[in-house]
């Protein structure tokens, strides 16, 4: 990420405390002084604790899971950074069937998730027939969980058919907000006026909704994330999904840098400020870049994890980007090295839907 200049340091660590309270009052910063909190470190230990302490005053010190199923890797989408870009033709394309997606949902109850995230490309196959049969088949089974849908963009009609089968929370992350930018990771085939268009249906139907975007993704500037900041100030999405951009072998966007551990607990915390009540995940990407990424992110205002709960089988397959966590305490079924390694942290992984505060 590039910041422009130093012109743009115009505070002094000594107003750190009034930079985060006017964060904190919905941020009346401008776009400088968000620049500048943006592109340095010293004020990192400000902001994470207090991140920590705005999240402990609306989530106490409660961390929610999800359990997260892939549910297929087939996409109709070429995203420049996307490891599962229709143009892989490397991938080992796989779909689960609606039998498969139940049976991880049942194994996950069992270990106590109580929301399933149905991920996935936008796949043909998974038709609204499909979709909605598998989400009223889980809301009947298991009335206490939420279902979450993370399926791409999809007409207004087929995000009301999902609501209307049960489904109450959908991801979908805006990327960019800066249209060259959003031109320069997507082919001309994909727009960020539809993307936009999606999360405003998906927020009228009434669906929690989770927005986000990568950090250090290719070519982004901090001039781009102060504009997805203000993005996300009017959309107001309930869900924040912030991770590292991480490159994959197979793509046009193989030899780009990483994105960075620093920035992204960063902006962790400076969303926590300006969104107090919103669900912000410790992602997977942050947890592949670095082993103490997800405990980190949770110590910068994060709050919610995401374990994989899809078929061993297919979760190498569903590979984003290079190396993609899904061992270990990505595992849904090593919860129980999670829960230590959280509660070391000062948190408490809970048995609960999670809906946000307020919702
Ligand atoms: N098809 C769905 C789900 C996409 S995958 C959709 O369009 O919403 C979910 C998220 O993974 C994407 O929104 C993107 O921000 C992230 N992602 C994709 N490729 C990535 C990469 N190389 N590094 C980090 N995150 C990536």
């Amino acid at each position: 990420m590039t910041s422009g200049s130093d012109k743009y340091f115009v505070c002094g660590a000594n107003s750190v405390s009034s930079v985060i309270e006017e964060l904190k009052t919905t941020c009346t910063l401008s776009d400088s002084q968000l620049l500048n909190i943006l592109s340095t470190d010293k004020y990192d230990q400000e902001l994470f604790s207090a991140a920590d302490e705005v999240r402990r005053s609306v989530y106490g010190d409660r961390v929610f899971i999800r359990g997260l199923i892939e549910i297929t890797n087939y996409c109709r989408n070429d995203c420049y950074y996307c490891g599962i870009r229709r143009s892989n033709e490397q991938a080992e394309r796989y779909r689960l069937s609606a039998d498969e997606i139940f049976s991880c949902c049942q194994e996950g109850y069992a270990l106590g998730f109580r929301t399933f995230v149905l991920q996935g490309g936008e796949d043909a196959q998974c038709t609204d027939e499909f979709i909605c049969g598998v989400t009223a088949r889980l809301h009947d089974a298991f009335p206490d969980c939420a279902i979450t849908l993370s399926l791409g963009e999809r007409p207004e009609s087929s995000y009301r058919a999902m609501y209307s089968s049960g489904a109450r929370r959908y991801l979908l992350r805006h990327e960019t907000a800066d249209f060259a930018h959003y031109a320069k990771l997507h082919p001309s085939s994909m727009s960020l006026e539809n993307r936009m268009k999606c999360l405003s249906a998906l927020k009228k139907i009434g669906f929690q909704t989770g927005d986000g975007f990568m950090t250090g993704a290719p070519f982004q500037t901090a001039h781009h994330i102060v504009k997805d900041i203000r993005f996300m100030q009017a959309l107001s999405p309930d869900m924040i999904g912030i991770g590292p951009f991480i490159h994959h072998r197979t793509t046009p966007f193989a030899h780009c840098p990483d994105g960075t551990l620093s920035l992204t607990l960063r902006l962790i915390a400076i969303l926590r400020l300006i969104f107090p009540k919103a669900l912000i995940p410790s992602t997977t990407a942050l947890a592949t870049l670095c082993p103490e990424g997800r405990i980190l992110g949770l110590k910068a205002g994060a709050n919610v994890v995401m374990p994989n709960l899809s078929p061993r089988t297919v979760r190498k397959k569903y590979e984003l980007y290079e190396n993609k966590a899904h061992g270990g305490m990505e595992s849904a079924q090593e919860l129980d090295a999670l829960k230590k390694a959280v509660k070391e942290a000062g948190y408490k992984i809970v048995v609960d839907k999670g809906d946000r505060a307020g919702f």
